[in-house]
């Protein structure tokens, strides 16, 4: 007997029937770059339609990102001022800071969360302290502590360290728990690869290293075990969301999460797999809007609860239209 299972895909409404995962907009998180000045609004070369807001001309973006439902925004922000610490990450009236206050004041149902690292606030561009040409792992902590303590009383809904320190999860609840933040949810980078696919975010954040690389706190791409391992940790020190970014290259580790945890799972949909499909759609290579959606559902599939991507106001527009 030949099992045939065409009989479930004959008509459109027996394959909605038997649909196994979809994308809405409730799945996702929209990043916003938030430069320190006035009247800027810079679009990323590498990134169509996406672009750098100064606080006086982010309100038309907020607007459309509230208008399409979007339920939550991931900050970036880029101070005027760098300095070998990133000292400007918990200065209470830094860029970050005033944006979180700017965006809760206006739009509060819209749900915060910020980046919680150094790399655009360092003028070496690491993501810490710099001792003997690498990133000083505990005395990184410390100031971590300092600058999520200063998002926390700026209003922020949740933190996202993003900056792949040991430790960095506990060091955080713990600041955060003894400043009287103890509901403030983190999410964790918790597997971050060392990544060709982050390079159009580089010129949007303004964070390339000016020497050397990550890889002595990233992951080396090559490892999935490995993985597992940094996601038990943070799993253990209190991490309330596991994410993992990339992701479209990375759906393994983001399966090896969701069966492995007990806890949502994020993934960072990156600027490379952003452009990609990008600057193919703009040659005619592939149908940007079809590409677009299967990547992401690749995602959810793999495992991923909740998606940050670039293309959350494209997928919002596309979902309303149906
Ligand atoms: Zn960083």
């Amino acid at each position: 007997m030949i099992n045939r299972t065409r009989r479930l895909r004959k008509t459109e409404n027996i394959r909605r029937l038997v649909r196994e995962h979809k994308l809405t907009i409730d799945d996702l998180i929209y990043p916003l770059f938030i430069e320190e000045g006035e009247n800027i609004e810079t679009e990323i070369v590498s990134m169509p339609g996406i672009k750098r807001f100064s606080l006086d001309t982010i309100s038309k973006e907020l607007d459309e990102v509230v208008a399409l439902d979007i339920p939550a925004v991931l900050l970036f922000g880029i101070p005027s001022e760098k300095d070998d610490t990133g000292s400007e990450t918990w200065n209470d009236d830094g860029i970050m800071q005033q944006a979180v206050r700017f965006i809760k004041k206006n739009y509060p149902s819209l749900y915060v969360i910020t980046d919680v690292c150094f790399c655009e606030y360092t003028s070496h561009g690491h993501c810490g302290i710099i001792h003997e040409n690498d990133v000083d792992n505990d005395a990184t902590l410390v100031n971590i502590a300092k600058q999520v303590i200063s998002h926390a009383k700026a209003g922020v809904d949740m933190v996202a360290p993003s900056g792949m320190m040991d430790g960095m999860i506990l060091s955080i609840r713990e600041a955060l728990d003894n400043t009287g933040f103890p509901n403030l949810p983190i999410m964790s980078y918790a597997v971050k690869y060392s990544s060709a696919f982050y390079g159009p975010f580089r010129d949007a954040a303004d964070s390339a290293p000016t020497f050397g690389d990550r890889r002595t706190y990233q992951m080396d791409p090559s490892n999935r075990d490995e993985g597992l391992r940094e996601a038990t940790f943070d799993d253990q020190e209190g991490a309330d969301i596991l994410m993992v970014k990339p992701a479209l290259a990375y759906l393994d580790i983001i399966r090896d999460l969701k069966n492995n945890f007990d806890r949502p799972i994020a993934c960072y949909n990156v600027s490379g797999e952003y452009a990609m499909i990008k600057a193919a759609a703009e040659k005619g290579w592939i149908d940007g809007d079809r590409v677009m959606m299967e990547s992401l559902l690749s995602m959810k599939r793999a495992g991923a609860d909740i998606i940050i991507t670039y293309f959350a106001k494209d997928v919002a527009k596309l979902l309303l239209k149906k």
